[in-house]
């Protein structure tokens, strides 16, 4: 079945629900569509983008509160009377205030690493559940009734059958959107925060703005629930926006499978029926004496997670043969601009006086070494030499304690890694740094993203399906340049390390830089993937491309590059053209010295 088909199948069996279904589950059903809102905000935030929120009841709040004191206060000022008239009115206030709460929320927790990140965010989680029930013009802890029905034109939406409707569009609007974010551009750059803020920024990628971005996106899916919520209840309390409801939708999002979007819907359902049907039954078998619901509530959800560590989306998925379909690339699609490059034999890259220290430990001492465009440049050297801390300076991932590095006549020492790449530096990683679960086209395709410019909203609404096919055509000319074309649709993780490796360079090259720093490629290649290797690197160098590499197989380095640069405790022994080095006194010694 098509992937359209099913959506179909699930719009018809939603429309016909409430004419079949008893009030009671109808109401149920509102309440699941209310939760998958939140909880779909959060497989973008949690499931994809890796940030762990306990705070989502929060917002859920900030929406609910907004249109609640607007659609009830006697005398609003003047120039926000207008907001007042009606919750259509007030939704689109929602977003307004619950964005710059967001932004100021998001900018001071997202940059909390590790485990101080979800604590910050139950922090202003349990702040701003607190602050709900202080504040005298919310209500305080008996809240704010009698808010008026939604209604749109002459239809009033008193009824739970009515502002079901409402409730299910916002969700399937939810649910499409944000499988359309993912798939493009921006989502790649989401996607691309699991590989390591290394990774994406070398790409290109401004992680700290996919972070605040997917921050205040799943805010505002959580305010526009609490929009829904405030007026089919039609009062509001500070209840359901503890820290317990945040830890509610978290475990919907994750139970449905924390990476799918659908799985938000599934998580939703299955939570909020279990945790009514516990309810309902337990007290009839084991009598009210305890509240054994929330224990075995605790064990099931226990049981699912040990039984499908994925969630049970994808569960679903492999039950009923689901395939991902493979990306169409369209390859007449017009080909994307190219970068000047730079005349052959320019010198495009100096290292000039580069000392940095770590503590007492010099790891690169007065280092001096420079590259012209159409060269291949090796940096060999004993373990611990300091390769891998110049290679780091140069991409800007480390900054010189001293001296100067000039990359196409421009200073970069101690710039971001992202402007760095942006001026046509390109590199691979000692250890590969792919997506093991996103397909060979969609990780090369992240190399990309520099090249094309649309936004989220675009994507959203897929108003930026010719750039996304030209950024899909490029990735695909990468694969087939660097002869992965057979495995264009699988998934990464499938391949094998050497092959991951070429992954990693046709990335890279998919940025179309002018110099390409390639970290140990040779490394797990078998022989004939190595004398490919050199065929591809050659080819490039004859296109103009700089190539500087750090790698170990000597046969495979002395076959292939110009010249070479040797290090030892951090400093420059030697430096000249394969054969000059194989005779040099000093080398002989380092290496004899017991490496490799
Ligand atoms: P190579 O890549 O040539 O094997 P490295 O550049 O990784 O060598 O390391 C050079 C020296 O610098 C080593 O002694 C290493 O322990 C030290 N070093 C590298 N990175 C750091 C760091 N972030 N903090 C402290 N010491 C470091
Ligand atoms: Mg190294």
């Amino acid at each position: 079945m098509k992937q359209s088909v099913r959506l179909l199948a699930v719009l018809a069996v939603l429309a016909i629900a409430p004419a079949v279904l008893p009030p009671y589950y109808v109401t149920l059903l509102n309440y699941i569509g209310i939760s998958a809102l939140v909880a779909v905000g959060l497989v973008l935030l949690t499931g994809v983008g890796g940030l762990t929120s306990f705070g989502q009841a929060a917002f859920v709040g900030v929406g609910a509160y907004t249109t609640a004191v607007l659609t009830t206060a006697e005398n609003l000022p003047g120039w926000m009377a207008w907001a007042g008239q009606s919750p259509s009115l007030t939704l689109c206030v929602c977003p307004v205030i619950t964005a710059t709460i967001a932004l100021l929320l998001g900018s001071l927790t997202l940059k909390l690493s590790g485990h101080y990140l979800p604590l910050g965010t139950i922090a202003w989680g349990i702040s701003l559940y607190f602050l709900f029930g202080t504040l005298d013009f919310l209500g305080a802890q008996s809240g704010i009734s009698g808010l008026p029905p939604i209604s749109i034109g002459s239809w009033v939406m008193e009824d739970g059958s009515e502002i079901y409707y409402l409730i299910w569009a916002f969700v399937m609007a939810a649910v499409v959107t944000t499988q359309n974010l993912l798939d493009s551009r921006e989502g790649r750059a989401i996607r691309a925060l699991k590989g390591g803020v290394v990774m994406a920024e070398a790409m290109g990628v401004n992680t700290s703005r996919s972070r605040i971005v997917i921050f205040v996106i799943a805010a505002l899916h959580a305010s526009a629930a609490g929009w829904l919520y405030a007026h089919m209840q039609r009062l509001v309390n500070p209840s359901p926006f503890g820290l317990h409801h945040g830890i509610e939708y978290l475990f919907m999002a994750v139970v449905g499978g924390a990476g799918y979007v659908w799985g938000a819907v599934i998580g939703s359902g299955l939570v909020t029926l279990l945790n009514q049907w516990l309810q309902d039954w337990l007290p009839k078998l084991f009598g009210h004496a305890g509240n054994y619901e929330i224990i075995i509530f605790g064990m099931l959800l226990l049981l699912i997670l040990h039984r499908a560590r994925e969630g049970m989306w994808p569960a679903v998925l492999s039950l009923l043969r689901v395939k991902a379909e493979p990306k169409k690339v369209v390859d007449s699609a017009e080909a994307l601009p190219r970068r000047t490059m730079p005349t052959r034999g320019e010198v495009i890259l100096e290292v000039k006086d580069v000392t940095r220290r770590f503590g007492g430990l010099v790891a690169n001492n007065n280092m001096n070494f420079s590259m012209r465009a159409g060269e291949i440049l090796a940096l060999i050297g004993p373990n611990g030499a300091g390769k891998s801390t110049m290679f780091n300076q140069i991409s800007g991932v480390d900054t010189p304690t001293s001296g100067e590095i000039v990359f196409t006549g421009k200073a970069v020492a101690g710039h971001d890694s992202r402007e760095i790449a942006r001026l046509g530096m390109s590199r691979s990683f000692q250890h590969v740094r792919l997506l093991p679960r996103m397909s060979v086209l969609e990780n090369v395709a992240i190399g990309t993203h520099q090249r094309g410019s649309s936004g989220v909203l675009p994507a959203a609404w897929r108003f930026e399906r010719k750039e996304e096919e030209r950024l899909l055509a490029e990735a695909a000319r990468q694969i087939r340049r660097v002869g992965l074309e057979e495995h264009m649709h699988d998934e990464a993780g499938s391949l094998s390390l050497g092959q991951q490796r070429i992954i990693e360079i046709a990335r890279a090259l998919a940025a179309d830089p002018c110099l390409l720093l390639l970290d140990e490629p040779a490394a797990g290649l078998r022989f004939k993937e190595k004398e490919a290797l050199t065929e591809l690197l050659r080819k490039l160098k004859a296109e103009g491309v700089g190539i500087l590499l750090v790698e170990h197989d000597m046969d495979f380095v002395m076959g292939l590059v110009d010249r070479i640069v040797v290090m030892e405790f951090g400093e420059k022994i030697a430096e000249g053209l394969p054969e000059e080095i194989q005779q040099n006194e000093r080398v002989l010694a380092a290496y004899l010295g017991g490496v490799e």
